[in-house]
């Protein structure tokens, strides 16, 4: 149960006064909510930093008030200029001091309201913009009009955070007050030791002065009091995982060993021998297997180097000992890509297969889930589509989840529980080699295994830039390889949502290549029937068309071992690890292979540096790093789209260090303290509660 002193940060930000629901609204979008997401909590706006500030202090006499700059300004009264009724001029206020005179300028006012606030013949302190308009100082629309008495309702110093149109600051600051007053005396969670060394206050503090900053030092990324937010945002992420890694490798796994006989006969089907690093890979996948623990391994390989083989012999360890194995993969292409090359192999040794996606409807997907449940398949194969609620297994042991930062954490852990009591085993595989700050957002712990070698026989892609413009040269190029019996992909970006176009990038390449090249010119994009997607890859796959134009759905697994040539339009618009990936499709046959980046100009400083690199290397792994250098760590740790590493406030410049100790602080912290029941174990779980991690608090209770 979450502490009731927690309670007044977790309410719904719509209990704060002066909020209500249309405030909400504009409140989740100030916040960079997703419109799914709940209403915006007290403790969603106390993490809403300031960017920076406004400075007050500037308190010059009229004369010295320079335009441009934010001034205070203590004045008199001396005349309201109204406009005449349905003019669109402005309501001017006439001011001065002993130095000079200035003029409060107010667009749509309310002359009512504003002979309330600025009496005539009476002194007031204002706060704004000062400009110039011909040889007469102005402020327009001040940002504060006080008495005297009432100075203290304006800060000389206040934060500006990011906004939305329509919220207005007062609203905004008021909320963030009242939440501000919400925070309770909490137990220091961090080590004192380590805080003093980082010379850190407390986290309360630290967001009491965020809110209400001295100096724009103190809202600095770099900062004592951002970086300690950011730690204690890193470290809850370190320890849940931590926990979650501990409870997984506690629960008694299963032991799996098998007696060599399946695989053996996998072996012999195979048309290759396997890499060294293949060999070792399978090694280590099945010490962890034959353990007691659940084993949670990461298999990291880039395109080509041969994953799919690793975890089919993995698979086969887990059929040896009579129990299912079942393999995830992110799209239907995919899946059944990797059902087409598995099938054939397993049959060979004796083994049961079955492809199970989301166009697997009534009879026959009910089929499949009988014969799933009886036993009577060895190895399923599938999209999300296997770990749906009606989907059993009758003994699941062994799981494969291809792409897996494609997935998200509660997609792995719903697939982990179709194990039953005694869980499965997971292998997750990536062909992103991931870099291994990013590994650790994730996962916190796992073990890796990595294919470090192509298979023998690949040989290098040639990779060159090329402007647009050149294209002609280019189509000349591809017609000659074509006559030849070469293979192409033509990747377009894929259009944005807001770009209203009657036509889109591929579809119009598609018809401009038919026109130049053929009939042997094929269109694949996501938005077409999986029927008949499969019917197009398969096509091309089989050697009956000769280009496919493709937007991204080909980016991943995809094998077509004749195709040799890559074109990939506008490469400026794709990231590194996509540009990557897109590339590895080739290279896979006897053919010389080539990846030609289509480029649009001008090209900007990052694009340039991505093809560069695209240019001068092909190692995914060192690919990987500089992505995560020109990206920066932020975005990395922005990375949503999984909803897995959700991050606010540890994204600052150097997060990496931070992230590091966080890591090794986690690992310390369950070893002394396994359940956190110490002071500062009781004192982390409210830690893990205000950053939401909370759901590693509940395997306590499980496990
Ligand atoms: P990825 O790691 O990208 O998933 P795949 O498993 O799809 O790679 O393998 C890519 C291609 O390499 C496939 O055609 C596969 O049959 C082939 N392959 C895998 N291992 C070897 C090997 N040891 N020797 C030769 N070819 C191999
Ligand atoms: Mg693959």
């Amino acid at each position: 149960m979450r502490p009731s002193k927690l309670t007044p940060l977790f309410a719904s930000a719509i209990n704060l006064e002066g909020v209500g629901p249309k405030v909400i609204t504009l409140l989740k979008k100030a916040l960079r909510m997703s419109a799914d997401a709940g209403e915006p909590r007290v403790l969603d706006l106390l993490k809403h930093c300031p960017t920076g500030i406004v400075d007050r202090s500037f308190r010059p006499q009229i004369r010295d008030a320079t335009a441009g700059v934010i001034a205070t300004l203590q004045i008199r009264v001396v005349k309201h200029n109204a406009p005449p009724r349905r003019s669109r001029a402005p309501y001017r206020v006439i001011c001065e001091d002993e130095t000079g005179s200035i003029t409060l300028v107010f667009f749509r006012a309310n002359g009512r309201y504003l002979e309330s606030q600025l009496p005539v013949g009476q002194i007031r302190v204002i706060s704004g913009r000062v400009e110039r308009y011909g040889d007469k100082l102005q402020m327009p629309h001040p940002d504060y009009i006080v008495s005297l008495d009432e100075m203290d309702r304006m800060p000389l110093i206040e934060p500006v955070y990011p906004m939305t149109a329509g919220l207005s600051t007062k609203v905004l600051f008021s909320a963030i007050k009242q939440s501000v007053r919400r925070l309770p005396e909490l137990e220091e969670w961090q080590d004192g030791a380590w805080l003093k060394q980082q010379d850190w206050g407390g986290f309360g503090d630290a967001l009491r002065k965020i809110h209400n900053p001295e100096s724009a030092a103190d809202l600095s990324l770099n900062g004592p009091l951002r970086r300690r937010l950011a730690y204690d945002e890193l470290l809850a992420n370190q320890l849940a995982l931590a926990l979650v890694r501990e409870s997984t490798k506690g629960q008694a796994g299963r032991s799996i060993t098998g007696n060599g006989l399946i695989s053996a006969k996998i072996l012999k089907a195979l048309p290759f021998t396997l890499t060294a690093s293949q060999e070792r890979s399978i090694e280590e996948i099945k010490v962890d297997m034959a353990g007691d623990g659940r084993m949670l391994r990461l298999l990291q390989g880039d395109v080509g180097s041969g994953k799919t083989v690793v975890a089919l012999m993995a698979i086969a360890v887990a059929c040896e000992a009579g129990s299912q194995a079942a393999l995830m993969a992110p799209t239907e292409v995919l899946a059944r890509q990797h059902h087409n090359t598995i099938s054939p192999l397993a049959e060979a040794a004796g083994l049961t297969t079955a492809l199970l996606t989301g166009r697997d409807k009534g009879k026959p997907r009910k089929e499949i889930l009988a014969r799933l449940e009886r036993g009577e398949i060895d190895i399923l194969i599938g999209t999300h589509a296997v770990f749906q609620d009606d989907v059993t297994y009758k003994d699941l042991a062994f799981i494969v989840i291809d792409e897996q930062h494609r997935f998200g954490v509660h997609q792995r852990l719903a697939l982990q529980d179709k194990g039953g009591p005694r869980g499965v085993e997971t292998l997750v595989m990536t062909a992103t080699p991931i870099p291994r700050t990013l590994l650790m957002t994730h996962y916190g712990d796992l073990e890796v295994s990595k294919l470090l070698e192509k298979p023998a026989g690949r040989k290098p892609i040639i990779t060159r830039a090329v402007s647009l413009d050149r294209l002609e040269d280019i189509l000349q190029g591809l017609r000659r390889a074509i006559n030849d019996g070469g293979q192409i992909y033509w990747v377009c970006p894929l259009v944005e949502e807001s770009e209203v176009l009657r036509i889109t990038p591929a579809e119009e390449r598609f018809s401009h290549l038919r026109q130049y090249l053929g009939d042997k010119v094929a269109l694949v994009h996501g938005q077409m029937k999986g029927t008949e997607k499969d019917a197009i890859m398969n096509a091309f796959a089989n050697g009956e068309t000769s280009v496919l134009v493709a937007t991204t759905v080909i980016e991943v697994g995809v094998d077509v071992p004749n195709a040799s040539i890559m074109v990939i339009e506008h490469a400026e618009r794709f990231g590194l690890s996509q540009l990557h990936q897109l590339r590895g499709r080739v290279g896979r046959g006897d053919r010389q292979s080539s990846c030609i980046l289509l480029y649009d100009k001008p090209l900007g400083e990052t694009a340039k540096s991505r093809l560069d690199i695209m240019r001068q290397t092909e190692d995914g792994f060192l690919i990987a790093e500089e992505d995560l250098r020109l990206r920066g760590g932020g975005e990395i740790l922005g990375a949503r789209q999984s909803g897995e590493a959700n991050f606010n406030l540890a994204e600052i410049p150097d997060f990496k260090e931070l992230l590091e100790a966080a890591h090794d602080d986690a690992q310390m912290i369950l070893l002394k303290d396994p359940s956190l029941k110490s002071t500062r174990g009781r004192a982390l779980r409210n830690l893990l509660y205000l950053f939401d991690r909370d759901a590693a608090i509940h395997l306590f209770r499980a496990g």
